[in-house]
């Protein structure tokens, strides 16, 4: 096991490289988000020193407290929001982030369309979806992916660069590969954000063009939430 953010940084891209060339596919076609939640802003130093500039965040909030310095510092630095967007947030979404993974229904496209014309950003959009159909995870329904990317471009000039997905975590993540990537050639997207620290060479091999890894560099992360038992 190594033991320091770059050492791991740099294990994960080599990793990252030859998952590419085992699925035949190009060098550098699979982009490193690396998710920086939960750590400090410190932390991101040696994967910057190292070279690393796209950065995933999964709340407003915390992106804005701990990315401006370090982005006037690095001015490539690509950020990245994978957490679920509230409307009353876009506004902030759009100033900070550079992609936004989790467009998941009408009222968010709304919002980040009226916020880019405001602004004049134009941070590119992915739509999640929901592939496992979870009731307690963001993103839409399978079924209903097409009309929404369709509703995107003509309701809210909204240009859609791509899929996410975040497969149920006691499942087999292929096959939700695999429907994310079908889904996005009947839509016509080119870009297919799946894969996290336990499966990003598998989504490589079904087509995957961001893999978002973060324990597996940054290290383990507290729990989001205390378990149900110990709640207050
Ligand atoms: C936290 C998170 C990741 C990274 O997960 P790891 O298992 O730590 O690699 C990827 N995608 C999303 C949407 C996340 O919230």
């Amino acid at each position: 096991m190594t033991d320091t953010v770059a050492e791991r940084l740099a294990a994960i891209c080599a990793r990252i490289a030859a998952a590419e060339r085992e699925a035949g596919r190009p060098e550098g076609s699979a982009a490193l988000v690396a998710v920086s939640k939960t750590f400090p802003a410190e932390d991101m130093l040696p994967a910057l020193a190292a070279g690393q500039r796209l950065f995933g965040e999964n709340r407003v909030q915390e992106a804005e407290g701990k990315w401006p310095a370090l982005v006037a510092a690095h001015p490539d630095i690509e950020l990245h929001l994978i957490g679920p967007l509230q409307s009353n947030k876009a506004r902030e979404a759009v100033a900070l982030f550079d992609v936004i993974h989790t467009v998941d229904r009408e009222k968010i496209a709304a919002a980040l369309a009226a916020e880019m014309n405001r602004q004049g950003r134009r941070p590119r959009l992915f739509v999640q979806v929901n592939t496992g159909l979870e009731p307690q995870k963001a993103g839409i329904a399978p079924r209903e992916a097409a009309a929404f990317v369709d509703r995107c471009r003509s309701v809210h000039g909204l240009a859609i660069e791509g899929l996410m997905c975040i497969p149920p975590a006691e499942e087999s993540p292929g096959p939700h590969f695999a429907l994310l990537a079908k889904l996005a050639r009947e839509i016509g997207v080119g870009a297919l954000s799946m894969g996290m620290s336990g499966d990003f060479e598998t989504a490589i091999a079904f087509g995957a063009t961001h893999v978002r890894v973060g324990s597996a560099i940054f290290g383990g992360r507290p729990p989001l939430t205390p378990p149900r038992e110990s709640a207050a």
